[in-house]
């Protein structure tokens, strides 16, 4: 019989993780007393910091954790610290969000991050055993106005690890329509895409998202079920919805938990994939959202073993690769 313990010890892979979001709190507390050596904080300090009562909060909490990478060779450690996380719980594939224009002028730079993420990730796969793909995030509220230059800033970086161009950030403001330019030139560069969308806004995000953005994959797209038309493009196209439901709560979102709309989006027959977005800010991880899902959500193990089969499903493995994994946990 399936069992929680049994999916915690699943081969799991995960889609929505931001590099920066699952900073473990000792390797944050280890960067922040090397900056400042007149002062020491401990994890269990740092980690009463990351309560936010909306998204306003938690992009102000973002921006004061990110300014704490003081070089950029701070993120090859980070990767293989992350990567360390994910291999404790058994999360044998992940596909992760960088962030590396979140710098003022002469602060980081994104081309010398991007090295950095990729040195990271070429030690932390042969260190784990994992494998670990990566998507620059663009970040909505840095504008559409600069967003094609910062794509070409990357493209010289596009190789087998860091594969695409992600969109996130602040939606309210700042609508997809701005970013069609800077998403067609990633796909012509060879870029994969994937946005944010219908997370904080409405299902007209959504619908943007893919007919605008053409975006391979949805990163939340809880907003969708507001309107029957673009859950039905969701459904005919079979689009792969990143759904990530503490971090859905801890940002406000839904106000509670028993509120999360994942059943409704199983139930339209989207292809619902489980992550947990920014795991160190939401005091979650993929084997929490399994618990959540099925203690506060009331999925059954059968439930979320089909949820964590889409993850491969949806994932950018090869065809190959994913039908390993699926037939490993089909014999679970
Ligand atoms: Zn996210």
């Amino acid at each position: 019989m399936l069992t929680l313990d049994s999916l915690y010890n699943l081969p799991k892979a995960e889609l929505h993780l931001h590099l920066e979001g699952a900073i473990p709190l000792p390797f944050l507390a280890s960067l922040i007393n090397r900056n400042s050596p007149d002062q020491t904080v401990t994890p269990a300090e740092l980690e009463s910091g990351y309560v936010f009562r909306n998204f306003g909060e938690f992009v102000s909490k973002w921006m004061w954790t990110v300014g704490q990478f003081q070089s950029e060779t701070d993120f090859c450690e980070l990767v293989r610290a992350v990567a360390g996380n994910l291999a404790k719980q058994n999360i044998v594939h992940a596909e992760l969000f960088f962030s590396p224009f979140d710098y003022p002028p002469g602060g980081l730079k994104a081309e010398r991050i991007t090295e950095e993420v990729i040195k990271g990730a070429e030690l932390a796969m042969k260190e784990t055993g994992i494998s670990v793909l990566f998507f620059a995030d663009i970040v909505r509220n840095h504008g559409h106005e600069t967003a094609v230059t910062r794509v070409e800033r990357l493209i010289p970086f596009r190789n087998s690890i860091f594969i695409g161009i992600g969109l996130g950030g602040s939606e309210t403001g700042y609508p997809n329509e701005g970013f069609i330019p800077a998403f067609d030139r990633a796909r012509e560069a060879g870029f994969r895409v994937v946005a944010h969308s219908g997370e904080t806004q409405g299902a007209d995000y959504v619908e943007s998202a893919i007919n605008g953005l053409k975006a391979e994959r949805i990163g939340h797209g809880v907003r969708c079920l507001e309107d029957l038309d673009v859950v039905k493009l969701l459904k005919n196209k079979q689009i792969p919805l990143e759904v990530c439901p503490v971090s859905n709560l801890k940002t406000g979102v839904i106000s509670s938990i028993k509120d999360h709309p994942i059943r409704q989006l199983v139930d339209a027959g989207l292809l619902v994939t489980l992550n947990s977005d920014d795991p160190t800010y939401f005091s979650t991880n993929l084997n929490n959202e399994i618990r959540v899902m099925h203690e506060e959500l009331g999925f059954s193990p059968e439930e979320i073993l089909e949820l964590l089969k889409n993850n491969f499903k949806a994932s950018f493995l090869p065809e190959k690769e994913k039908e390993k994994w699926l037939s490993v946990i089909g014999r679970k």
